[in-house]
């Protein structure tokens, strides 16, 4: 049976958090300190990650995005990318991380069968992403992306937030970057899942502005057909790269949505902004059969909302932040 919603929307691309636990502290994603952190003993583990993975597959999922957090820090991460290249349904893994600690575990993940990175980096100026991430950490991440590329992950996607005042003047140097090193850049518009719950509208850099920013320097056209792919791409004359744009909040693609988390804890969300979830955790810890899992499942996605709401009056922010959902 497949995962489809009340708008017939068919879902088969899982984002899976192994963590809510970061060794950076992007300001649009966590709080400086202070979080409350998930208890290890509600971590589900690889065995249980296998079971709620296994049962979504055999309903559709057919794509895997480990995400966190930093995922990078759940210290079986070479095990679990193993154990899901190893479904009977061999669904596509991939990963989205800040590349911190890549130096030591790009090859191994490679070998364990990880696909496709995306990576996270906002700022090429260290100080910038010293006040950015409240961490230092720069230089483990520009080794991470090298010694990524030198593990043969082709193409490496890289996911860039930009903020008003702080490093949206980067937004063509970043485009720069990627170009010369190859690599595919997304910019990503500020969404309201930040703990501090500071986020404004009226700050937000928008697709149209970072588009008008790149246009100074190169020319971008559409490339069409994005399908359910948040971003929207546009070719780079003179080049055979594409720029992406994803517009969570100015132009919403919650139409073609076809994502379903999975929280570390054990709790399927059915999107990004979701006040409900459904646990699998407790039932399944309480020897749940198949069905009843499933049946959870279902019903959690029979809930998903035709769009996520932003900038409606009656929009309420998820009380977890971004870290804790997985992105
Ligand atoms: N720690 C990993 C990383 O940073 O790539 C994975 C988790 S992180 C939550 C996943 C992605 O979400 C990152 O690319 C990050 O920039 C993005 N993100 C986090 N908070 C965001 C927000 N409030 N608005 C837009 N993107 C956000
Ligand atoms: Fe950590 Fe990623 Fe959130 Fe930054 S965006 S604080 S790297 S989880």
């Amino acid at each position: 049976m497949s995962l489809v919603d009340g708008f017939g929307r068919v879902h088969k691309d899982l984002r899976v958090s192994l963590t809510d636990k970061c060794n950076l502290r992007c300001t649009y994603c966590m709080p400086e300190e202070g979080v409350d952190w998930i208890s290890k003993a509600k971590h589900l583990t690889i065995d249980e990650l296998r079971r709620v993975i296994t049962l979504l597959c055999e309903d559709g999922i057919n794509e895997i995005r480990l995400t966190g957090g930093e995922p990078l820090l759940h210290p079986e991460v070479v095990e679990i990318v193993k154990m899901l290249n190893e479904l009977p349904t061999k669904p596509e893994i991939s990963m989205t991380t800040n590349a911190t600690r890549l130096d030591t575990l790009a090859d191994e993940l490679k070998t364990a069968g990880l696909k496709r990175l995306n990576i996270s980096l906002d700022t090429l100026n260290p100080i910038t992403f010293k006040e950015l991430t409240r961490r230092d950490g720069f230089e483990e991440t520009m080794i991470g992306i090298k010694a990524a590329q030198k593990a043969g992950f082709e193409p490496i996607k890289i996911n860039s937030v930009l903020m008003r005042g702080i490093n949206d003047h980067e937004a063509v140097g970043l485009l720069d970057w990627a170009i010369e090193n190859q690599f595919e850049l997304r910019f990503i518009e500020q969404m309201p899942l930040d703990a501090q719950h500071a986020w404004d509208k009226n700050l937000m850099i928008t697709q149209e502005e970072i588009f008008n920013m790149l246009s100074q320097k190169y020319e971008l056209t559409a490339a069409g057909n994005r399908g359910s792919d948040p971003a929207e791409l546009f070719n780079i004359a003179g080049t055979k790269l594409k720029v992406g744009i994803i517009a969570s909040v100015t132009a919403p693609f919650c139409q073609s949505c076809d994502r379903l988390r999975l929280t570390s804890d054990g709790q399927i969300r059915n999107c990004l902004f979701s006040l409900s979830e459904s646990d699998l955790r407790i039932p399944l810890r309480n020897g749940a059969n198949d069905s009843e899992l499933k049946k959870i499942i279902f019903e959690n996605i029979a809930q998903k909302k035709r769009g996520h709401g932003i900038g409606e009056p009656d929009f309420v922010q998820p009380v977890r932040p971004m870290s804790a959902i997985g992105g």
